[in-house]
């Protein structure tokens, strides 16, 4: 369902461009778990931020559904509020509920009426365990409970892909279970992710396939039993050595 054809992307301009992914081709399938993994500046966020368009891409094609959504005509706020996006800082809107956080863009985008986002917003809050918590505001909240306020905030719009760049990693350790716990639940419902994560744990047990980036290419793609048992490039032999 997502399809990407020889996409490049330069930041910066002149002499000090920087050619931050290289030619990367890659597709992935409805219900798939996608673990992107790779040394830092490797290009992982570059590369999950064009599949909603937080960065342009300066070559190739990335299709989901068939649709160019780098094309003309595309509606940006459309393609976004499809695609669930959870970041490492969680950017809850701190003047709103837990509960208005995850009914804001249902409502003010038409999605849903009032009565109807709030249903769908507490059947989320108990999937991630904090319909409790429907009333308080983010800064009463632990790291990882803002956090899986976030996803039930992402999962409110009901996106078909979703979309994680390193989400346990500003957590302390001991609140990056509760996280991948909610991510886990998620894969195993079918959801479509690319998870951008350091978790190798999580990696192993939860993604049906892994990609390697080094340089701004994909090196390595592998199912997790290959690339934690016999990673093929030598690159991916020294980022899995470097992390043991
Ligand atoms: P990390 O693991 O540290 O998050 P990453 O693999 O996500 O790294 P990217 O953030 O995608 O890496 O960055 C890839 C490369 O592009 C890096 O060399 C980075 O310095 C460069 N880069 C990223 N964003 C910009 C920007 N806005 N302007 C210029 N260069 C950038
Ligand atoms: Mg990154």
């Amino acid at each position: 369902m997502i399809e990407l054809d020889k996409v490049n992307k330069w930041y910066g301009a002149g002499a000090s461009r920087y050619h931050a992914l290289v030619d990367v081709s890659e597709r992935i399938a409805k219900n798939e778990v996608v673990v992107v993994c790779g040394p830092s500046g490797s290009g992982k966020s570059t590369l999950i931020r064009t599949l909603n368009r937080l960065e342009e891409i300066d070559g190739g094609r990335i299709a989901i559904d068939g649709r160019d959504i780098h094309g003309k005509g595309v509606n940006v706020d459309v393609l976004r509020a499809g695609i669930g996006f959870v970041f490492q800082h969680f950017n809850l809107f701190p003047h709103l509920t837990v509960l208005q956080n995850c009914t804001l863009a249902p409502v003010s985008l038409k999605r849903a009426t009032a009565r109807e986002a709030e249903a769908t917003a507490m059947a989320l809050l108990g999937q991630v365990g904090l319909a409790h918590k429907r009333d308080a505001y983010p800064s009463a909240l632990s790291g990882g409970q803002q956090q899986r306020v976030a996803i039930a905030r992402a999962l409110a719009m009901r996106p078909p892909v979703m979309l994680f760049d390193e989400p346990t990693s500003a957590l302390d350790p001991e609140m990056v279970g509760e996280v991948l716990g909610v991510m886990r639940g998620l894969a195993r419902q079918g959801m479509t992710m690319v998870c951008v994560t350091h978790e190798m744990g999580f990696a192993r047990e939860v993604a049906d396939r892994i990609l390697f980036m080094s340089e701004g290419r994909i090196l390595e793609r592998a199912t997790p039993e290959e690339f934690f048992t016999h990673p093929q490039h030598p690159r991916a032999r020294q980022f899995l050595s470097d992390r043991r």
